[in-house]
């Protein structure tokens, strides 16, 4: 088949599915299949093609894209169009994948139901009464929904792993630093990751492979060489691994009995390939949550403050007097609750007086919390663990209740506030017939032995 044929159906698809799903804030039908047609032409003329030749990408709206718009689903960006490709966009239009448009979100990655996008819910592919997960949660149900065979999400405490689990699909948080953030609209800049989503982790490994490595234009990039993925997912010896099972997470409060369940099952497939399971805790596991909650908001409160209505975005012109109340009221009309919420608690916790109680404090936390991993992975190879303590919840079950969404976050924010890779992967059905997700972290840099595990299942 041509690549302008399966661009065809991929945008047919995405035309059959976004009534009841409303996965995607823009598809660009005319590039995707101008790209296409290229690669056909291309490969006609026998001339060499990338490694995702023809293969139909969606991204999500928080990465910059020169061609389409960039709204992280905020009214604040609505017309936004970048001068610019993120660096991840650029390595996917190098590695000749046809990207079709752009996916829903929570505003600015705040949330973790897609429920606060300014555009419209995303619905669960699974069950349109159910919310597929946030912030990628467009992303994730893009690919749930058979639109799309790969796309990409950004994690910062969570968004890549939790909609792949809501969603029944794979995705993947790399190390902090492993994949380049130019071009990523910064939510908490010390904790987001663009990452891979899809069926399986041997497609996570091609399209992390695609994206991943050293990149001068984000500081925080290492320069590191970067493994051949996929060849990591060919084998399925697992003897002579050790797993760390974080039995504590079992025990949690809210915890369903499903997701008890699916690790379990885990815990036995993976005995069964050879692997050892041995218990491991992570003390500090109490604080990743509160620790969170106070980074991710300070951060957030310091990179939001680029939208003044003068630099970017939208900018009032109604009740505007003088400089201030443009500021004012360009933010109040840009902006949604969730993202004033964050900016507010965010302010205090950074304010003078206060920061030494808030955010000075949630830092040393954090180094706490680096060395519980630093210790767990002195004895074991990866940890084992769920992704969310529920599958998918109800539509508008959590939404007024912020404290209950933050609760979304439980086992997910450990690994972005250490910088470690994890993974979710699909570990069965409810009885609902909802998936379940479970979740695989490891040690700096290793997203091969993750993959490699993830894909013996
Ligand atoms: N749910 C978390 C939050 O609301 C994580 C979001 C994310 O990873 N972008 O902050």
């Amino acid at each position: 088949v041509s690549a302008v044929e399966i661009a065809q159906k991929a945008l047919d698809a995405i035309e059959a599915s976004q009534p009841r799903h409303h996965s995607f804030t823009f598809v660009d039908r005319e590039g995707a299949l101008r790209v296409a047609k290229s690669v056909d032409q291309r490969r006609a003329a026998g001339e060499d093609l990338g490694p995702l030749a023809g293969v139909p990408v969606a991204v999500k709206d928080v990465l910059c894209t020169q061609d389409m718009p960039t709204t992280c689903s905020s009214e604040m960006l609505r017309d936004f169009r970048p001068p610019y490709d993120a660096t991840v966009v650029e390595r996917l239009r190098r590695a000749d994948a046809v990207i079709v448009g752009k996916t829903n979100m929570d505003e600015f990655a705040m949330g973790a139901s897609t429920e606060t996008s300014a555009f419209g819910i995303t619905r669960n592919p699974w069950d349109t009464d159910r919310t597929p997960g946030g912030s990628s949660g467009g992303a994730a149900a893009a690919v749930a929904a058979g639109t799309v065979p790969l796309s990409l999400g950004t994690d910062t405490g969570g968004s890549i792993r939790q909609p792949s689990a809501f969603c029944g699909v794979t995705g993947l948080k790399p190390t902090y630093g492993r994949v380049s953030r130019y071009g990523l609209v910064a939510f908490a800049s010390s904790l987001d990751q663009v990452g891979p989503i899809a069926w399986s982790a041997d497609e996570c490994a091609l399209l992390l492979y695609t994206i991943a490595g050293f990149e001068p234009r984000d500081s925080t990039s290492l320069d590191q060489p970067v493994p051949d993925y996929a060849a990591a997912t060919k084998s399925k010896d697992l003897r002579g691994l050790k797993i760390g099972l974080l039995r504590e997470s079992l025990d949690a409060e809210g915890i369903s009995h499903s997701v008890r369940a699916a690790v379990r099952d885990a815990i036995k497939v993976l005995a069964d390939l050879g692997a050892e399971i041995i218990d491991v805790e992570l003390p500090h596991r109490e604080y990743w949550v509160p620790t969170y909650y106070v980074i991710a908001p300070s951060e957030a409160s310091s990179n939001l403050s680029r939208y003044d209505g003068a630099h970017y975005g939208h900018r009032a012109s109604e009740g505007v007097t003088d400089l201030l109340s443009m500021y004012c009221r360009s933010r109040a009309e840009g902006f949604g609750d969730e993202v004033k919420r964050r900016i507010m608690v965010g302010t205090y916790a950074l304010s003078e007086g206060y920061a030494d109680e808030y955010y000075n404090k949630a830092l040393k936390v954090r180094r706490l919390i680096r060395g519980d991993y630093d210790a767990a992975f002195s004895q074991v190879d990866l940890l084992l663990g769920p992704v969310t303590p529920t599958p998918a919840f109800k539509l508008g079950e959590k939404v007024d209740d912020p404290i209950q969404m933050y609760l979304c976050d439980l086992f997910t924010v450990g690994a972005n506030l250490a910088g470690v890779p994890a993974i979710s992967l699909p570990g069965g059905f409810d009885e609902q017939g909802l998936p379940v997700g479970i979740q695989l972290q490891g040690p700096p840099l290793e997203e091969g032995r993750l993959l490699f595990v993830a894909s013996a299942f």
